[in-house]
C-alpha cells in the first residue's frame, strides 16, 4: 500500500512492517480480527533480523497510545451521533461508544504498537537500536 511513502514512519505503521527495513511483516497474521493471533508478533524481522521488542516490558508504553486512540474513537462516535441524530438518550451514546471501542480494539492494539515501536526505531537505523 502506497509504496511512495516507503521510508516514512506512516508506511511502517499503516502496513504493519518492520520499522527499520519496511520489508518484513511485524505481526504473524494480517487479519486483526483473527482473535487468537491478533496480538502475536514475529519477534524478529524476517528480512533484516531487527529485534522488535527492544527491552523487556517495552510494549507497556503502547498502552498510552492505545488510550489516546480509544479516546479519539469515543469522541468520534459521540460527535457523529450528535451531528447525525436528534436528541438521543444518554445511554445510547454510552453503549455505542463502548461497543465501538471494543469492536475496534484489535485494530487499535495493532496501530498503537506500531506507533510506539516507530517512536524508538527508524528506517535504516538498525545499528543504533540493536546493540
Ligand atoms: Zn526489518
Amino acid at each position: 500500500m502506497l509504496d511512495s511513502l516507503k521510508g516514512l514512519k506512516i508506511y511502517s505503521i499503516a502496513n504493519r512492517k518492520c520499522p527499520v527495513c519496511h520489508e518484513g511483516n511485524y505481526f504473524v497474521g494480517n487479519n486483526p480480527y483473527d482473535l487468537k493471533n491478533f496480538d502475536k508478533d514475529k519477534g524478529v524481522c524476517s528480512q533484516c533480523n531487527h529485534k522488535f521488542e527492544i527491552e523487556s516490558g517495552f510494549y507497556y508504553g503502547a498502552m498510552y497510545i492505545s488510550y489516546g486512540l480509544s479516546v479519539a474513537i469515543g469522541v468520534s462516535i459521540f460527535m457523529a451521533e450528535y451531528v447525525l441524530f436528534d436528541a438521543l438518550p444518554l445511554w445510547v451514546y454510552i453503549i455505542s461508544i463502548i461497543v465501538g471501542i471494543v469492536m475496534l480494539m484489535p485494530v487499535s492494539f495493532r496501530v498503537s504498537r506500531m506507533i510506539w515501536m516507530n517512536m524508538f526505531s527508524g528506517y535504516g537505523k538498525k545499528e543504533i537500536f540493536n546493540k
